[in-house]
């Protein structure tokens, strides 16, 4: 079993929101670790719009979504967070001490004071096909994403999906695999074109097979392993592709998760908080950024940024009991290791 890690604070979400509160914790001395369902930090910014300029940053007349994320990162550095990224906070528990037990997916054990969720609209996830019996697969046979190229050598797989996930799989794994197929509703793909088109001339050349226009409609196999995956028409016409493995890629999307279960009091899938202090009603837990809720929010980074600044303000007193606040600014305290 894992060992029990101390912080004082967890924060649940690495989305620029949860990015910024690390900085505005260590400000006030308080050390983070961050958790996030994601293998990356930045939330919404770098899984969904990455590459988008946003406009309404103070300061930042334009700035792309990923480089706002690579900023927040770097002002939070001197502060030395913890990430634990690839894992989803699944248990809240609080000790006798009244400090918090935090959980995650894959075993990891973090006792802190304080729990900040920034945790947007819940962790990221694979959207799932819906096929009888995938849980069974899911792992062995079937995946979301490829961690190894390798792990396709000499296998015939199926490849699900029309964005650019898929195109780029059904490319690269054309090299190694004994067979791919690529599945897709319609014949039209949304990925980039040039990418679209070397696509397009591995099929020609018969070294990807396109199943259009076809969806996911069953799963074949034993203990795990798929021996063919179904597929069929609008019109219901079936046929079964011999497979090793299934590759489908139809997205992320966001889900609440356990969060619910945590005994917060929820507002329509969001978190209520007071304000000021983003407090919920559970002692030593606090909400900021898109999950926060109450009158008059924003669902804006940059609401959530001043958000991240009263939560920390609001735990100190919860890490350092009886010690008074001399305000300052960042000007007068300086941050570590800056110039
Ligand atoms: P998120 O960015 O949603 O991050 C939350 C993170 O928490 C996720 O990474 C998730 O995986 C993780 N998480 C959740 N639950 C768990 C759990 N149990 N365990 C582990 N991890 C968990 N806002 C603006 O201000 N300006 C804009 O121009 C703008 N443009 C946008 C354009 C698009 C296309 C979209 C989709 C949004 C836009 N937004 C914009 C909104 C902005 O992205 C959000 O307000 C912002 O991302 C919220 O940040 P957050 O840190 O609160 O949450």
């Amino acid at each position: 079993s894992h060992d029990v890690l101390t912080t004082d604070v967890v924060i649940v979400g690495a989305g620029p929101v949860g990015l910024f509160a690390v900085f505005e914790c260590g400000m006030l001395k308080m050390r983070c670790h961050v958790v996030d369902a994601l293998d990356m930090v930045g939330g919404q910014c770098t899984a969904l719009y990455p590459e988008k300029p946003i406009y309404d940053i103070p300061a930042h007349p334009s700035i792309e979504a990923a480089d706002l994320i690579d900023r927040l990162a770097e002002q939070a550095a001197p502060f030395a967070p913890t990430y634990h990224l690839g894992q989803q906070v699944e248990k809240l528990t609080r000790q006798d001490s009244g400090r918090w037990l935090v959980e995650t997916s894959i075993g990891t054990k973090i006792d802190a004071q304080a729990v900040i969720i920034a945790a947007g609209s819940g962790a990221f996830g694979p959207n799932r096909p819906p096929l009888d019996g995938l849980e069974a697969y899911e792992g062995k046979s079937v995946f979301y994403m490829v961690r190894r190229r390798q792990d396709f050598a000499g296998k015939k797989v199926v490849i699900a999906g029309g964005g650019d996930s898929a195109v780029d799989w059904a490319l690269s794994l054309a090299d190694v695999a004994e067979r791919v197929y690529v599945v897709h509703r319609r014949p039209k793909f949304r990925a980039a074109p040039e990418s679209v088109a070397r696509m397009d001339a591995l099929v020609r050349d018969g070294r990807i097979e396109m199943v259009v226009p076809y969806q996911l409609s069953g799963l074949d196999g034993e203990n795990g392993q798929l021996t063919a995956v179904r597929v069929a028409t609008l019109d219901g016409e079936e046929k079964a592709l011999p497979a090793d493995a299934l590759l489908a890629f139809f997205g992320l999307s966001m889900n609440l998760g356990p969060i619910a279960d945590w005994g917060l009091d929820l507002e329509r899938s969001h978190i209520s908080v007071a304000q000021p202090g983003c407090a919920t009603n559970v002692p030593g837990v606090f909400a900021i950024g898109d999950i926060a809720t109450y009158p008059g929010k924003l669902k804006l980074i940059l609401c959530g940024f001043a958000e991240a600044a009263q939560a920390a303000h609001s735990i100190r007193p919860l890490v350092y009991p009886g010690e008074a606040l001399h305000f300052e600014y960042s000007t007068s305290k300086g941050v570590p290791g800056a110039a």
